[in-house]
């Protein structure tokens, strides 16, 4: 037997018992006569005591000899502690050893396994099994794990089946590019694998499964972006005889359950913006709504006064920024600047300071009166001491830039507060999107959504207006889940197609077996997939998902742990029948 308890276990109560801990050297403290020994597991920290008094020689000279991070085992009885250490759950007692064993020796790290590590990011990730060893990951791990049961408990609750699909498929369109997997059976082709189950969850549908639930991995090879991982975690579902207010009830359901267990959070019916309204009142589909700082659209106001650049843009818009109103001409330059910033990609921004004697101080004073700059006030909301910032210039743009500057103002101001939660709903998105470099239509979600009932007709007019039966889940300014209702019968997948730029012949070659499975009575169906990685690191209230998955890779695609992707040995690419023309 290796352990009778756990590092973490023993309290005054078991004083006086004989107890055998099996762990890891945490700590070692020597004072000549006594020597103190941290011993970690998974569970927690116990003191080991040795002394001269107590202890027979060679064991207080073995034990000042083990390096951290030596695996050891120990017995001995469990004794009152001197001085307690209020700080350790098992700071009370300490264990009286009388029987060490040194199950294996370590190499020293590389870095401090503590909370708070000397050990950058890249070590970290190279020695990621160390890592696991310190409390924030490890406890993030546990997180993981409590809230993907929870997840669990809740679908099974409600009906749902958790059915595995397969991984090497076809591809699956969800926007990015395929992994791709050689074939050595079939010379020349390949699997990909998917960036979601959605076809196969579908065919479950088609199957007759009626609630289907799966937590799985997607892979996607997208640009490199920070905190994307190639391959990622979906709470993927689907369910059938569903319109799209049963899918939003069913998932607000699962995601109050979650704020419920997880942090004792009660939350209401979760606010819906339709799409248009998102981007007007917040520039982004995903706002984060814990505050306000919502946008007003000021062309009535500030146009014809003979500003120029207000005059000729499409839009004008401003935010107020609550209590910034005193902030010094050097920071509203810094933030003039911060807007300039080519990710922010604003041309100037216009101010105006709410004065605390219920006078305007602007940037633009030769254009405009304090009635102006009063009228624009009130539009944003904005009182005495705010400050109110304002873009302008092609409407899109000056929405996205003026989000940009609301997001990190409010995180500036600390009003993105992390243990608040503020879902909503997004709902009514546009079905296709047009790519600006392109012009050609893409499906803003997936080619499997549904146009809104009765909007078939204007795909052929207004492909731009069309508005899909989609919807988002958004919370505290991170789109955690999105899903739609689905087009089930052959004929309006076929049409979407056609506008997608499919012709007949390659919607058959990719997509036929869907469309045929459409013809043996598809039911109505729908769905949702939300991201675990994503919902599990906002739960933690953290924004890094690295931080809550195992073995994650790096910004550029690597697990620089197993030093992946590698070179392929010239006989397996015989064997794949690919040659590298590098
Ligand atoms: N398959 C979709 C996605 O990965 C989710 C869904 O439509 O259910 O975003």
């Amino acid at each position: 037997m290796y352990r009778s308890n756990t590092c973490g276990e023993l309290r005054a109560s078991h004083t006086g018992s004989q107890v055998t801990l099996s762990g890891w050297v945490h700590r070692l403290r020597d004072k000549g006569f006594v020597v103190w020994v941290d011993i970690r597991d998974r569970y927690g920290i116990t003191q080991l005591v040795f002394d001269q008094e107590r202890s027979p020689k060679d064991l207080l000279d073995r034990a000042r000899d083990l390096g951290r991070e030596t695996v050891i085992q120990v017995t001995g009885a469990v004794i009152e502690r001197a001085s307690k250490n209020p700080n350790l759950p098992t700071g009370d007692i300490e264990l009286l050893v009388t029987e060490l064993k040194v199950l294996n020796r370590s190499l020293t790290p590389p870095f401090t396994l503590e909370d708070q590590t000397d050990g950058g990011e890249d070590i970290r990730m190279k020695y990621r099994y160390l890592d696991i060893r310190r409390n924030p990951i490890k406890n993030n791990l546990i997180f993981r794990h409590r809230v993907a049961l929870e997840v669990r408990k809740y679908l099974s609750d409600h009906g749902f089946i958790e059915v595995e699909t397969p991984y090497l498929i076809k591809s699956t369109p969800e926007g990015a590019r395929d992994f791709l997997v050689p074939s050595r059976m079939n010379q020349g082709q390949f699997y990909a694998l998917p960036q979601s189950p959605q076809t196969f969850k579908q065919l479950l549908m088609v199957g007759g499964m009626d609630k289907y639930y799966q937590i799985v991995k997607c892979f996607r090879d997208e640009d490199l972006r920070a905190d994307r991982q190639p391959e990622f975690t979906q709470i993927d579902c689907e369910m059938a005889f569903v319109e799209q207010e049963d899918i939003l009830q069913c998932f607000e359901g699962l995601t109050r359950h979650l704020l419920q267990e997880i942090h004792g959070v009660e939350t209401g019916d979760f606010p819906r913006l339709t799409y248009d309204q998102a981007i007007r009142r917040y520039g982004s589909d995903k706002p984060d709504i814990r505050f306000g700082m919502e946008f007003a659209e000021l062309n009535d106001l500030a146009q014809q006064k003979g500003f120029k650049v207000f005059d000729q843009a499409e839009l004008v818009v401003g935010i107020a920024v609550p209590g910034a109103g005193d902030w010094t001409r050097k920071e509203l330059d810094a933030l003039v600047e911060w807007v300039k910033r080519p990710q922010v990609g604003a041309q100037g921004m216009v101010y105006v300071k709410c004065n605390a004697d219920g006078s305007f101080k602007s940037t633009v004073d030769k254009f405009y009166a304090q009635e102006d700059l009063a009228a624009w006030a009130r539009a944003c909301g904005a009182k005495a001491g705010d400050l109110i910032c304002v873009l302008s210039g092609d409407a899109l743009p000056a929405r996205t830039q003026l989000s940009a500057l609301r997001m990190e103002l409010a995180g500036r101001l600390g009003l993105r507060r992390p243990g608040e939660f503020a879902p909503l709903w997004v709902v009514d998105f546009p079905l296709l999107e047009r790519d600006t470099q392109t012009g050609n239509f893409h499906a803003m979600h997936h080619p499997f959504t549904s146009p809104k009932p009765g909007q078939l007709e204007l795909l052929e007019t207004d492909p731009a207006a069309v508005k899909a039966n989609a919807y988002d889940l958004v919370l505290n300014g991170n789109e955690i889940g999105g899903g739609s209702i689905r087009i089930h019968d052959k004929q309006t997948q076929e049409t979407l197609f056609r506008h997608l730029g499919f012709s007949p012949e390659q919607a058959r070659a990719q997509f036929g077996f869907l469309m045929d499975a459409f013809q043996y009575g598809a039911p109505p169906h729908g769905g949702i997939a939300f991201g675990l990685d994503r919902l599990v690191a906002i739960l933690g209230g953290q924004e890094t998902i690295r931080d809550f998955i195992a073995f994650p890779k790096n910004n550029a695609g690597r697990d620089v742990m197993i030093d992946a992707p590698a070179d392929i040995d010239p006989d397996q690419l015989r064997e794949l029948h690919i040659k590298l023309d590098l």
